[in-house]
């Protein structure tokens, strides 16, 4: 980004929750459906039909207030937002206006929520991202435009939409990655949304800014509309903000619009200017009480997860896991629960989380299998990580047992046994190895005698080598060393 500008950032996030019915009527939530085959008078803004709540969505928007630190004010009600358009029937659309359901609260943006490539460049970690409000509406429904005709699915209709809408705190393309990446798994560690981009199930307005170095105030907003992936947010927003500055720097003054973006394309371009903007006239819907929200939040407390960050910062502490390993090892609910699992009474948990997330996840991705369908059970982890702390097999071997362990599910003891694995431990027997190799190798020894360090790896290896891979490398290492400067001294 030029330096001599600041971004400002600002996402309204739409969720589709996971009730099993939607908002305001009977009718299925359910995506995929053949057109218009969930219907009914109220999702089709037939007049004369009433709504009634669904309080599962009341539920699940509470419980994403309590997963994210929000307010929950005593009260919510809900208001029609009124405007016409094809996708709506009735001519409104029921939301919160003044009174949402949740107000601030924040998201964090750990590390690993970041693009791959910027993981390394963080600006500010662990950064939070204040929010405005959560409130709840229906979802409209689905245009189709084909050659020469239009189509709408009224499916979606009605169905249970939550809008999140952030402070302008994003700084730059890649925090508004993570932050929708954190998001999202806060999301479906709740079980609130599947948050698939591609089933639209989350979509995303962007409001970007630019201004100059040392400008207090904000710049002119653009809103990028209906984002449907989390990679095209972020290119959307880098090009927007180039887009900006270059016409700052060409003397031009930005007015405030709301923008499109084309993925093929790679730019975005105008969809309209403000001055067509909508007045919305709310006012409380009359079909619709105001609810009382302490026996929603008192409903949802059992359900609130441990989140990814939580989980991360407790793995920390309470297994001395790498706050990096312990990040890979949060953001995911079942490889977390499998750690855990492997991990408890365990002597050596970092040795385990080494296990899982370079052996384990390698197997299982050449397999193409799930953690969840994963063949070696937790608790033979701990005993494979064991062997090798009580130095009965060595690291070359742990990994033959745990390619065993992997194809047939047996117990690492076990394999051992079977195929004499054992390492070897015995102190005689590794010096009548180490005089052998020494006998046989007057070069090497020489030069290790000489001051090459090196040297001494070619001797360990032959000592490996004759005891076929069996001999405790540490001790091997420990016997050489012993008889080699013995010898020089001698
Ligand atoms: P509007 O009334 O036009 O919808 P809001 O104040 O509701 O505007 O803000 C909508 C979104 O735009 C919020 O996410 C907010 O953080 C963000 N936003 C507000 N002002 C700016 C700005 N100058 N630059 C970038 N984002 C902004
Ligand atoms: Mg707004
Ligand atoms: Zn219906």
């Amino acid at each position: 980004m030029n330096r001599k500008y600041n971004a400002t950032i600002g996402l309204e996030v739409h969720v589709q929750l996971k009730t099993a019915s939607k908002m305001f009527c009977g009718c299925k939530n359910e995506f995929g459906a053949p057109p218009n085959t969930h219907t009914c008078p109220v999702c089709l803004g037939l007049p004369g039909a009433l709504p009634v709540m669904n309080a599962e969505a009341l539920r699940l928007t509470a419980l994403t207030g309590l997963m994210l630190g929000c307010e929950i004010p005593e009260i919510c009600k809900f208001d029609r937002k009124n405007y016409f358009y094809a996708d709506m029937p009735k001519n409104y659309q029921i939301s919160q206006y003044d009174v949402p359901l949740c107000l601030g609260g924040a998201v964090v943006l750990h590390d690993l929520a970041y693009p791959k490539d910027a993981q390394k460049t963080i600006a500010t970690p662990d950064k939070r991202i204040g929010l405005v409000r959560i409130h709840l509406e229906e979802d409209v429904a689905k245009s189709f435009h084909f050659e020469n005709t239009s189509g709408i699915d009224f499916n979606r209709a009605g169905t249970p939409l939550m809008e999140i809408v952030t402070k302008p705190d994003i700084a730059s393309p890649e925090e508004a990655f993570a932050f929708l990446t954190a998001l999202k798994q806060i999301l479906i560690y709740g079980n609130v949304s599947d948050a698939d981009m591609e089933k639209g199930q989350l979509r995303c307005d962007c409001n970007v800014s630019v201004r100059p170095e040392g400008q207090r105030e904000f710049g002119t907003k653009i809103e990028i509309k209906n984002m449907n992936s989390i990679s095209g947010v972020r290119r959307a927003l880098a090009f927007e903000i180039q887009r900006q500055i270059a016409a700052l720097e060409a003397g031009a003054i930005l007015r405030q619009e709301t923008r499109r973006w084309d993925d093929v394309a790679g730019e975005t371009f105008l969809m309209r200017t403000k001055e067509d903007a909508h007045d919305y006239r709310y006012f409380p819907d009359p079909d619709l009480m105001p609810v009382q929200t302490a026996p929603l939040v008192e409903a949802v407390k059992s359900r609130r997860p441990e989140l990814p960050t939580e989980k991360r910062d407790r793995f920390v502490k309470e297994y001395g896991v790498t706050p990096y390993d312990a990040g890979v090892l949060g953001s995911d609910q079942a490889l977390s629960a499998y750690f855990e699992k492997a991990a408890t009474g365990a002597r050596k948990p970092k040795n385990i989380a080494n296990w899982i997330l370079n052996d384990l996840q390698n197997a299982l991705a050449a397999a193409s299998l799930d953690i969840s369908s994963c063949p070696v059970p937790p608790e033979r982890l701990d005993a494979l990580v064991n062997l090798v702390d009580d130095g009965r097999i060595n690291g070359a071997q742990a990994k033959t047992v745990f390619a065993e362990m992997f194809t047939s599910g047996k117990d690492p003891v076990t394999i051992v046994r079977e195929k004499g694995l054992e390492q070897v431990s015995d102190t005689s027997v590794i010096e009548a190895f180490a005089d052998e190799v020494i006998a046989a190798n007057p070069k090497p020894v020489a030069d290790f005698q000489s001051g090459n360090a090196a040297a001494l790896n070619f001797l360990k290896g032959q000592i490996m080598k004759l005891s076929k891979g069996k001999a405790n490398p540490a001790l091997a290492d420990k016997v050489l060393r012993e008889k080699l400067v013995t010898r020089r001294d001698g």
